[in-house]
């Protein structure tokens, strides 16, 4: 079967200003060369440090801002060339829950108006309307008396449940979260967790779910990319990421997740040094000047991400350079 969403050599570059007579040739490449595809149903996590570009990923695929290159192919239609017109239709089928319920929602606005929002714009009757509303309020845990009040009225984790229902309006078929439980007490997160596993159960949605580290995506996705600087490193199946992890900014992450079990818990690698801005990416691997493990072709070639497992890509000279490892030795 087709993946529901295909993306390839996407690409987001944003001019480094560079004074106020000079044009600039500079570019901050927030997203450069990502390819990665979602099945159907699945759950898909991009991980990866503030700054990485999981965020601008995730709004470049449902062209909330434009993508600068690459293609995106979403239930078998290339949506990167389509019209303003056409892609509003599609926006219906890709929603987005946002990170921060505190500022996603108008705070003027009642939850009902919130809610019905969309079906307004996307034409749905009114009588139609107050049913979906009644509905959405109840997936989502919430009842009916909510709908009179404003988001400032509710905790963190009631706005969040607002911002998904408000994401459900349409009946999407793919959902981007991007970080939903980041901003929420630690108590809360697993409920809104459970919901949207609930939700994704019940209607059949497809998620990519978007986190800066790699402790929440455990439970709920099925395959994970690691980004660093703007480029994924590591995509593997969760459980074989968590048992062998190859990358090692991954192994990096990983040995900073909280493990109950003390004899299965990997020795803390604490990185060196500071994320590099990207706007001066480091050239050769990114993770170079970071990377306890780096060689002399690291600081020159840049490596590709490849596979070197089932379903297992990961971009690094000591997987895909038999000879440097060699040479490592
Ligand atoms: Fe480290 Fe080199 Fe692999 Fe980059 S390519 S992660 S610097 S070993
Ligand atoms: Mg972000």
């Amino acid at each position: 079967q087709q993946p529901l969403l295909q993306v390839e050599h996407l690409k987001k570059y944003f001019p480094v200003s560079g004074g106020m007579f000079r044009k600039t040739d500079q570019f901050v490449k927030a997203v450069d060369d990502v390819s990665f595809s979602v099945s159907r149903g699945e759950t898909f996590g991009l991980v990866g440090e503030s700054g990485c570009g999981k965020s601008t990923t995730g709004r470049s695929l449902l062209r909330l801002i434009e993508p600068s290159g690459g293609r995106i192919v979403f239930d078998g239609e290339d949506i990167t060339s389509l019209s303003a017109e056409q892609l509003r239709r599609k926006r219906r089928d890709m929603q987005i829950v946002f990170q921060d319920p505190f500022s996603s929602l108008d705070p003027r606005h009642t939850v009902r108006q919130i809610l019905e929002e969309p079906l307004r714009v996307h034409g749905v009757p009114a009588k139609e309307r107050q049913s979906t509303i009644n509905r959405l309020i109840d997936v989502v845990g919430l009842t009916k008396s909510h709908l009179q009040r404003y988001p400032h009225q509710f905790s963190g984790g009631q706005r969040q449940r607002v911002g998904i229902a408000r994401a459900l309006a349409l009946q999407p078929k793919l959902i981007v979260a991007d970080e939903p439980v980041s901003a929420l007490d630690v108590s809360i997160q697993s409920q809104v967790v459970n919901l949207l596993q609930d939700l994704q159960a019940e209607f059949g949605l497809t998620y990519i779910f978007i986190a800066h580290d790699l402790s929440v995506v455990k439970h709920i996705c099925n395959r994970v990319a690691v980004m660093y600087l703007g480029r994924i490193v590591e995509i593997a199946d969760t459980e074989e990421l968590y048992a062998s992890p190859q990358h090692p900014y991954t192994k990096a992450l990983l040995s900073a997740v909280p493990e109950p079990d003390p004899d299965v818990k990997p020795e803390r690698i604490l990185l060196q040094g500071e994320v590099p801005s990207p706007a001066n990416a480091p050239v050769g691997c990114a993770f170079h000047t970071r990377c306890p493990l780096a060689m002399d072709i690291c600081r020159s070639k840049r490596p590709e991400l490849a596979a070197t497992g089932s379903g297992h890509q990961t971009a690094c000279h000591l997987f895909t350079e038999p000879l440097s490892k060699e040479e490592a030795i």
